[in-house]
Order: C-alpha cells, then structure tokens, then sequence
C-alpha cells in the first residue's frame, strides 16, 4: 500500500530553483532569459555542461554519458539516485506540501501544531514561517575536524569531533567554511552552518529555507545529559562557538540561541526542557538588553540566573577556567 502521489501537482508547486538551492546548489550563473548554466551537479565534471530553466522549470546536461534532463522529480531521483515516485514523496516533504489525504502530511514528521485551517492555508500559498525543518537527506563528507581555525578559537580535537564541525573543502555553497551541524530537539541534521574564515561578506551561511527560529543549538545534546541526571540547569548562551567552548569547559549542559533573540519556538523548547535556566549572554549592550528581556520571559515559568559575563567579552573568548569560575559563582553564590 503506498501512498497516493499526486506528480503534476508536486511539478508544479516546486520550483526548479528552490530545488538546486535545497542541494546547496550554487555555482550556476545566469546564462540568457531564465536559464542558469553551470557545472553538472549530477555527473559531476568541470565544464558547464548543466541548464536549468527557471521558467520552464526543467534542466538538462548536455554531456551525451550524463544526459540526464527533465522536470524537479526527474532532478530529484537523479540526485538521490532513487524512483521519481520517491522523488515526489521527497518533495513533497522537503517543501511541505500537502499530499491529496485529506490534508495529511507524507511525511513522517507531525506539523508543529495540530492541522488547523490558517495553517493549510499557509501551506497551500507557499509559505513557511513557522514550519518544523525537515531532516536533511544529505550528510557533508570529509570534514576536518582539525583545521587551525577551530585550535585557533579554542576548540579542541575532541570537541569538534563530537560536535561535528570542522573545515569543508568539498563543493557546495558551504565550501571553503567551517560547517557546524544544527539538529533539532529529537537530534535530526537539519542544516549545517558555514562559518566564513577568510573575512568573506556572510559570516555565517545558513541555507536557503532553513529556519533557525525553531532551533535551539545543541539541544538534543543537552536532552540526553538530562537523561543522565544532570539537574543544574540548562546554560542558554548567543553562539555556536559559546556553545562548545561551555561544553568542553565540562558544562554538556549548554544550548545557543544562534543570535541574542528568542523566538517564540525557542522559548516553547526551552521551558519543556529547563527546570532552571542559567542566561550567559554576551558581555556587551545587545547582551545585556537581550538578558533583561529574555530572561524576564522566562521567568515566568521556570528559575533564572543571569551570568555576568565581563565586559566586551563573549563566553567563546574565555578560558576553561574563567567559564568555571563565572558558573560556580552562579550556581552557588555563597561558595
Ligand atoms: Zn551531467
């Protein structure tokens, strides 16, 4: 029994474009009118043998050993070298559309709130503010774990294996970067960070589509340490590089907000998970504004410290030592 795949309408709800940018698939460039050209993503090569047509919305190689062409399902179960039946049920997930069951999802992930009418008819217009990521179906492969930039910071051999990060010299848009894996709450990839080492424009690259207002970094780490019995309280700090320098300092018991905001998702993940909340924002203004009014949500509903972090400093540029020390003093103020 399978279920029920409408082809044309996942063809015509998903453009071609949003696909390439799915797959991290960037290197293409404007050729003439809508058609993009570039580097074949299916065969691989190093001549610019690939068009896709953004209006058209199909692609085609034009290497005869390749050949590969078509519509977003044929792209897709070429990529993922699968059925273009898997390939809609793909799409379908990856972009949320709703499949002809009566409104159920394919997938196997359940939407964030139950099935509401605002909700399908958000998904019927395309838009998806306040979706759940989707699992990645992709894992980046050959990543350093011991590039000089990581030692550079701080971070560890160790560390960096167990979090996943470390230098990408492979090709995609995350290329040249340090990539930092993000799961959600249940420890799913579902997007990798890239962190910029030469200076470039972004300094962090987050992919197309992914939304970081319904993560929370490093949560499922903490989950598990809870499971474990870990009752001090959950260390919310702004960063990655936080995060892991925490961590490694002996605190596993450490989750960032990837900025100094948090959502109203974050919040909701945040206090099903946290008895105690220790905030350890950024020495600076923004952090000491985000402390007053983060901390007062969510003093609402569980306990909180704030950790004075020194000032103009950030928990990244603190030793084990001082991270130590600022945490002791927090957690017991009469030691
Ligand atoms: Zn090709």
């Amino acid at each position: 029994m399978g279920t029920w795949v409408d082809f044309k309408a996942v063809k015509q709800a998903v453009p071609i474009a949003a696909v390439l940018s799915h797959y991290g698939i960037d290197w293409l460039r404007k050729n003439a009118g809508d058609e993009l050209r570039g580097r074949c993503p299916i065969h691989g090569g190093t001549d610019p043998t690939f068009q896709a047509n953004t209006s058209k919305n199909n692609f085609q190689c034009f290497v005869p050993s390749c050949g590969a062409h078509g519509n977003v399902l044929d792209f897709v179960a070429a990529m993922e070298k699968c059925s273009v039946r898997d390939a809609a049920l793909k799409l379908q997930d990856w972009f949320a559309l709703a499949s002809n069951t009566g409104g159920e999802r394919s997938g196997t992930k359940a939407p964030a709130t139950t099935s509401t009418g605002s909700q399908l008819a958000a998904e019927k217009t395309g838009e998806t503010a306040n979706e759940k990521n989707q699992p990645l179906t992709f894992t980046l492969k050959g990543i350093d774990h011991a590039h000089p930039y990581l030692t550079g910071r701080g971070i560890d051999n160790a560390t960096a294996e167990k979090f996943g990060v470390g230098f990408f010299a492979g090709k995609g848009s995350m290329s040249g970067r340090i990539v930092i894996p993000i799961h959600n709450e249940v420890g799913e990839l579902v997007a990798y960070a890239g962190r910029a080492i030469d200076g470039a424009e972004a300094r962090y690259k987050l992919p197309a589509g992914f939304q970081k207002s319904q993560v929370v970094y490093n949560l499922h780490r903490a989950i598990q340490e809870e499971g474990r019995g870990n009752r001090d309280g959950l260390i919310v700090v702004e960063g990655f590089f936080d995060a892991m320098k925490v961590h490694q300092a002996g605190y596993p018991f450490v989750v960032a907000l990837m900025g100094c905001t948090m959502t109203p998702a974050q919040e909701e993940l945040l206090l099903e998970h946290a008895g105690m909340v220790l905030l350890m924002l950024d020495g600076d203004e923004a952090g000491k504004r985000a402390t007053d009014e983060i901390g007062g949500r969510l003093l609402r509903s569980v306990f909180v410290k704030a950790v004075t972090v020194p000032e103009g400093k950030q928990p990244d540029m603190l030793s084990a030592g001082e991270l130590r020390e600022l945490l002791r003093v927090e957690k017991n103020p009469t030691a």
